[in-house]
């Protein structure tokens, strides 16, 4: 199937999904997640109507920022943020999905020259491995971020354990969406939740963002250095 089918058929899934939770159609963002795809495959998408991009690494996204100068193509970053590449994060992407610490946020905001959307990570099922903030440590980092001049913070983000019960996770991570809503400030109204596999559950558990690469792009490329120490 092309990328244009593929996006269509994740574009009918989205809205019978919103439709099931009685929500308005067309309010959850599609994020593609385009990394490692070339610029010619991110172009496709694009032609097909696509405007949000993901990706997860800085470099191999400069090169197709440069590659794909349309000016209406708005920038995702949802990797690990390296605290020597916050410059550039700041500067070429207009969304960040991948706050999860009060240096960080700091280190953005001074880079930033304009406002930059922020989510903050939650390790939503306490995964020693994953990145985010921990819940109890979430009312903090949020205060933090508010005082920072360019970062307007949009809501919060989650990736649950992959052998875990996800609506569970979604639904934790809607709660704490809501319990901070008050305090948040006005412009709170983002979850960044769910992937190929379970964005249907993501969407009827709130979600107003999904970030999809496979179901798009197809199955992703092995990275060579993967097979090399294979
Ligand atoms: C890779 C990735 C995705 C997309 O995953 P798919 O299963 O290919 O849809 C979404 N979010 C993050 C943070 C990712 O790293």
């Amino acid at each position: 199937m092309d990328c244009d089918k593929r996006i269509e058929a994740v574009n009918a899934a989205i809205g019978l999904a919103e439709g099931r939770t009685g929500r308005s159609p067309s309010r959850v963002r599609l994020v593609a997640v385009s990394k490692a795809r070339t610029a010619v495959e991110v172009r496709a998408a694009y032609e097909a109507g696509q405007r949000d991009f993901g990706e997860n690494y800085l470099q191999e996204a400069m090169a197709k920022m440069t590659a794909l100068s349309n000016p209406d193509i708005v920038w995702h970053f949802i990797g690990a943020i390296q605290s020597n590449k916050t410059r550039d994060i700041a500067r070429r992407f207009q969304w960040v999905h991948t706050v999860d610490r009060a240096r960080i946020a700091s280190r953005l905001d001074d880079a930033a020259e304009r406002a930059l959307d922020i989510c903050v990570q939650v390790n939503i099922d306490g995964e020693a491995q994953k990145a985010g903030v921990a819940p109890s440590g979430l009312p903090a980092l949020v205060t933090h971020i508010q005082g920072l001049p360019r970062l307007r913070l949009r809501g919060l983000m989650a990736i649950p354990r992959a052998d875990g019960d996800h609506r569970t996770s979604f639904r934790t991570l809607r709660c704490l969406f809501d319990s901070l809503a008050d305090d948040a400030g006005d412009h709170w109204n983002t979850l960044s939740m769910g992937m190929s596999d379970d964005f249907e559950i993501a969407i009827e558990e709130g979600a107003t963002m999904v970030r999809i690469g496979t179901a798009i792009f197809g199955p992703r490329p092995t990275p060579a250095r993967q097979k090399v120490s294979a």
